[in-house]
């Protein structure tokens, strides 16, 4: 166990953080099946889920129905609580970000910008600020939504022109249905079964996914029959060529068959974040959680990153 702060009741275990607010432990976001009394689960990509869970989960009821299809049987459920407020992150349906007592703020993952039906985590001034850092490296800036859908709209309406179907690739929570979600006029409009699975659950949140054409897992039967927009899995493999676009964050510099859409914050957007919080100290987490610590107290913040405390033998007895 490794004590992350002296003035703060906050400590890793297992390489999860846990604070201690009111009598009470709070996990954050552990992916080890940690004994706490409230596990806070932030959103329901693996990532962020843990194996197995006792603890009484905070989390909201989005990430409670996401994460029960992805295997994890929730038992124990609460959607708020006094002096812990959760607040939306823009990253995917149900993500929070975890404000306990006005003073400290766990950002999970959360996007800098809005895309479609998802907004932005809204600025918040806290002391203690423990922060993601998935894209905290100086250089990763992405461009504009509108650049990025523009791009593939040139893409997609070349690949019509010329009577084939093309292939829109990304997770197959969040990013899936955002893309569903922008580019939806085109049709018609094939969706892969993983994804149209998680689909289901946006729609019953209010979320106006489009039904889709067909829901198929290979398109090999199709390509001969004219253009279409196939929303797949990253990575999928298809046994036909067709033209495709992945969009991820990590196509932060644009090719043709990749474009940089993300549900995270650019290494600008979390320096704009983190100044208009004005903590006093901060702990950064995930991806480049190192690098962004640094750039931050070279800035004259106070910051540690869990990568650093990590190191620390403790941790592992
Ligand atoms: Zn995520």
């Amino acid at each position: 166990m490794v004590r992350i702060w002296n003035s703060i009741d906050a400590h890793l275990k297992n390489g999860s953080i846990v604070i201690r607010f009111r009598g009470k432990t709070i996990s954050l976001d552990s992916t080890a099946p940690l004994q706490t009394d409230i596990a806070f689960i932030s959103h329901a990509h693996y990532d962020h889920l843990p194996r197995r869970v006792s603890s009484t989960v905070l989390a909201s009821n989005e990430t409670v129905e996401l994460a029960r299809i992805r295997g994890l049987p929730i038992k124990s459920h609460i959607n708020k609580a006094e002096s812990l407020k959760l607040i939306d992150s823009g990253h995917i349906l149900g993500s929070r970000a975890l404000l306990v007592d006005d003073d400290l703020l766990y950002t999970g993952d959360f996007a800098g910008r809005p895309r479609a039906f998802l907004s932005k985590l809204i600025s918040v001034k806290c002391k203690t600020l423990i922060v993601e850092a998935t894209y905290g490296k100086p250089g990763i800036v992405f461009p504009s939504v509108a650049k990025v859908m523009g791009a593939a709209m040139d893409s997609i309406s070349r690949a019509y022109e010329l009577g084939k179907g093309i292939v829109l690739e990304g997770y197959t929570l969040g990013k899936a249905q955002l893309l569903n979600y922008m580019f939806q006029t085109w049709r018609p409009i094939f969706v892969h079964p993983k994804i149209e699975a998680v689909n289901q659950i946006y729609r019953k949140f209010g979320v106006a996914i489009p039904m889709p054409d067909k829901v198929v897992d290979d398109i090999g039967g199709l390509i001969h029959k004219g253009p279409f927009v196939f929303i797949a899995p990253m990575n999928i493999h298809l046994r036909s060529d067709v033209p495709m676009i992945k969009f991820t964050g990590w196509a932060h510099n644009a090719s043709r068959s990749s474009l940089p859409l993300s549900d995270h914050a650019d290494f600008q957007e979390l320096i704009t974040y983190i100044k208009k919080a004005n903590p006093e100290r901060i702990l950064t987490i995930y991806g480049f959680d190192r690098g962004l610590a640094e750039e931050l107290r070279r800035q004259g913040f106070y910051a540690k990153s869990v990568s650093d405390l990590q190191t620390d033998i403790l941790d592992y007895t």
